[in-house]
């Protein structure tokens, strides 16, 4: 086949070939679901984990896709070309409906798309440059949903100060980053806020928590004050495509002495490790 393969609907098409309707209601109204699944070295990492989350995420919009992990193995898996980090993009809309029309329609057939792209390489040794931004998002952020005009604000209002991240800040607390999980270093206590409908539940979060547990590393899933925030001796964000990135600046004040610090460098080495191992 020429260019690029995606998935639509049931066939294998190049890029420029895959379709969708206007009246597809995740192009009108961001009615939709969406997963990241990384793979290294061609292995999908924590497959039954992001199919656990997606699953959660329709029954959230209440969406009936019934596909098992094989039938969604079978759609990605041809999908996946050689390389040391790739990614799937999965997306779930509620399809196609005759008019434009708020309530769901009568009867409709999800669109289901996946395609597969490089991870690009991140500098993350050096740190990066975050800010704090009111998070002004809704309340079903555990909602993986294709909806991200917030998000997408407020990631460009720190891309516009030449921020990789912006941290988001509710009623005095910390949730997460834009696109990304947020943990501090606390008096040497590695801190990140609890799963509930004001995050997206992180699989890289949840790699983190368990490797710092098998570790025996001090960790605490807790409520992290902007106050204390600001007194962390180290701020990571994490996510599927960045994995686990230091923060060295927040808003324009130092992280700790402004440099990667050694809880991230432990767990750098420990991730890496563990992609390795299950690679
Ligand atoms: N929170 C938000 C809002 C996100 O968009 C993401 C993913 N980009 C994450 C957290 C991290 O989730 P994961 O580790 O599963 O990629």
């Amino acid at each position: 086949m020429q260019g690029k393969a995606v998935y639509l609907n049931g066939e294998y098409l190049p890029l420029s070939e895959a379709k969708v309707s206007v009246l597809d209601r995740g192009f009108l109204f961001g009615d939709g679901v969406y997963e990241v699944i990384p793979a290294y070295f061609g292995h999908l990492f924590c497959l039954e984990a992001h199919l656990q989350r997606l699953n959660n995420s329709l029954n959230g919009i209440r969406l009936t896709v019934s596909l098992d992990t094989q039938q969604w193995l079978d759609i990605i898996q041809p999908l996946l070309v050689e390389g040391e980090a790739q990614y799937i993009y999965l997306q779930i809309t509620r399809g196609v409906a005759d008019t434009r029309d708020h309530a769901f329609p009568q009867q409709s057939k999800p669109t289901i798309f996946a395609m597969c792209s490089a991870i690009a390489p991140f500098a993350r040794e050096q740190g990066v440059k975050a800010i704090t931004l009111d998070d002004m998002r809704w309340e079903l952020c555990s909602i993986k949903a294709t909806t991200l005009l917030a998000n997408i604000l407020l990631r460009q209002q720190a891309v516009d100060k030449s921020c990789a991240e912006a941290i988001l800040i509710k009623d005095g607390f910390a949730t997460e980053g834009a696109a990304s999980n947020v943990f501090a270093v606390i008096e040497g206590v590695l801190v990140t806020p609890p799963n509930s409908n004001e995050i997206l539940p992180g699989i890289t979060r949840d790699v983190i928590i368990d490797l710092a547990k098998s570790n025996k590393m001090s960790l605490r899933e807790e409520a992290i004050a902007e106050v204390d925030l600001r007194k962390a001796s180290e701020i990571w964000l994490t996510s599927s495509t960045r994995e686990i990135l230091p923060v060295i600046t927040l808003d324009n004040e130092r992280v700790g002495d402004g440099q990667v610090g050694p809880v991230w460098e432990k767990m750098q080495q420990l991730f890496q490790q563990y992609k390795r191992a299950v690679s």
